[in-house]
């Protein structure tokens, strides 16, 4: 008697724990997020969206902007964009977290606001009633940022349908620190070659060129500001190859690089760092 209701407890465990592995597999295989890069994610999150009036314009899939006439320009070169330095060498850059999250998604966002700290003299901080300039950070339509420092208060976007990974956070984030894409460098043809007749139409703006300072660090086809092959490819052709050789791959990063660091570093002057 013993014996059976021993083996109908072992059946029953074999049971649940196969129903439960089946459905842990099958929530792997419905989220493919791990495997996508950051401009993939960017590129997923930010598709169809069915923009409003009140949305900020978007160039280059996830730069905000406010009128059509900065397309051309640099803020950050031009009208000096940078967040200011204190006496101690630290960037302090306000950020109030509005209460659109769960606390897991917040956590994402904390985690990519607390990395600059440990490669810059970047500090994200919370909010006080005095400042001035602070990063709105919200779950608007889409993954956006402007570039640089605005003046008050300015939204970094981050949708909670597909913008909430440690990457995608870091990126955006990036954009708010005055950078922008690696493919819009001046150098850039030098490095990769713009195919424009794959690029679907009224998307060529994503690949115009910027007179971005890059104070010295290399193109970086590991930058996580760096588009993929196929970004806004209008008939699965590459929109982007690399030069010299076409099969070198690009657009990959699922973080900051080493080159992102150094020139963030570069940018704000955090002289820790190694020249
Ligand atoms: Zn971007």
């Amino acid at each position: 008697m013993a014996r059976i209701s021993l083996f109908r407890l072992s059946a029953v465990a074999l049971l649940l724990l196969s129903a439960y592995c089946w459905a842990d597999n099958e929530v792997e295989a419905e989220d493919d997020s791990e495997e996508l890069s950051v401009s993939e994610l960017l590129e997923r999150a930010n598709s169809n969206l069915i923009r409003s009036k009140d949305d900020p314009i978007l160039t280059e899939g996830d730069i905000a902007i406010d009128s059509g006439a900065e397309k051309n320009a640099d803020p950050c070169t031009s009208q000096g964009c940078k967040w200011g330095k204190w006496s101690d060498g630290k960037v302090y850059i306000p950020y109030y977290i509005t209460n659109h999250f769960s606390s897991r998604e917040k956590a994402i966002i904390t985690r990519g606001l607390e990395s600059f700290s440990s490669f810059s003299c970047i500090r994200f901080r919370p909010t006080q009633s005095n400042d001035r300039d602070w990063l709105s950070i919200e779950s608007q339509n889409g993954c956006y940022s402007y570039v640089g420092r605005r003046g008050g208060k300015q939204v970094v976007s981050l949708a909670r349908s597909g913008c909430l990974y440690h990457g995608t956070v870091q990126h955006e984030l990036l954009h708010a620190l005055g950078f922008n894409h690696e493919q819009t460098r001046s150098d850039r043809d030098n490095y990769i070659k713009v195919l424009l007749q794959n690029v679907q139409s009224g998307m060529e703006h994503n690949f115009r060129k910027i007179a971005t300072l890059n104070q010295g660090i290399p193109y970086d086809y590991n930058s996580v500001m760096q588009y993929h092959k196929y970004a806004f490819s209008k008939n699965n052709q590459p929109t982007m190859l690399p030069i010299p050789d076409p099969n070198v791959s690009f657009g990959n990063a699922k973080e900051m690089s080493r080159n992102d660091i150094a020139r963030l570093n570069k940018l704000y002057g955090c002289c820790e760092c190694p020249h």
